[in-house]
């Protein structure tokens, strides 16, 4: 059987060697437990263990996975997969971040159901780091005009950039990203000092936990390591 305890343990202890190797500072990094395909007794395993963040990317089956856990409070749900314009609705209704929004399209529609609610949507903006190999994800070109946009946008909050560097991607994919978010620090403090709440760099999974961290990753979306192999889709 899974040790879903032990899997957060040395997933814990792996973090904190890694910052402790590249010199970053401890505490600075969360582990965000990706749960997708995973049954519900699994994730309540890990809540007891006192993982409270969750990464899901398929909606229909979130809407089922979500409600049925809504007694474990405190828990926070994550949606880390493309959004289709059509999912936009549910996923403001569900969940109170959204990793992968990479399109204006996608943060108007957002914006606009997520206004029936009190708290903002936290958002982070998927950058495409490795070009050709992937799908989703802005441009880095077309970046600043997202973030201006998300800017104007009352309920959703920017808290950052996401990526998914391809499988063995160069450590420079990882600086890029780390120099990204950087300037968006910078920036968005000129612009709106103490508001700015840019403190997410959401990057690194089961396989590139160490790069990520090495170039300032703050979040990292761990599935595998925790919850073992994922067998269906
Ligand atoms: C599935 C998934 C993960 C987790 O990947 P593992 O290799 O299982 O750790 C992280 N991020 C995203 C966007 C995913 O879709």
């Amino acid at each position: 059987m899974i040790d879903i305890k032990n899997n957060l343990t040395i997933i814990e202890q792996q973090i904190l060697q890694s910052c402790k190797q590249h010199h970053r500072p401890k505490g600075n990094v969360t582990l965000l437990a990706v749960s997708k395909t995973k049954p519900t007794d699994l994730i309540e395993q890990a809540y007891n263990a006192g993982q409270l963040n969750f990464g899901e990317s398929y909606i229909q089956e979130a809407v089922e996975k979500i409600p049925a856990l809504s007694h474990l409070s405190g828990i926070h749900w994550h949606f880390i997969g493309p959004i289709q314009s059509n999912k936009t609705q549910l996923i403001t209704r569900y969940f109170s971040w959204a990793h992968s929004v990479d399109r204006i399209k996608i943060a108007k529609r957002l914006n606009e159901h997520r206004s029936t609610q009190d708290t903002p949507l936290n958002v982070c903006l998927q950058v495409n780091i490795s070009g050709e190999a992937s799908k989703s994800g802005i441009s880095i070109n077309e970046l600043p005009a997202l973030v201006d946009f998300v800017n104007q946008c009352d309920h959703l909050l920017l808290r950052g950039l996401m990526a998914i560097p391809e499988k063995k991607a160069p450590l420079s994919s990882y600086q890029t990203m780390q120099q990204l978010f950087k300037s968006l620090q910078q920036t968005q403090q000129l612009k709106y000092g103490a508001k700015a709440k840019i403190d997410t760099l959401s990057m690194g999974m089961s396989n590139d936990l160490d790069p990520a961290i090495a170039e300032g990753s703050t979040m990292v979306r761990i599935g595998t390591a925790i919850f073992g192999e994922r067998t269906i889709k």
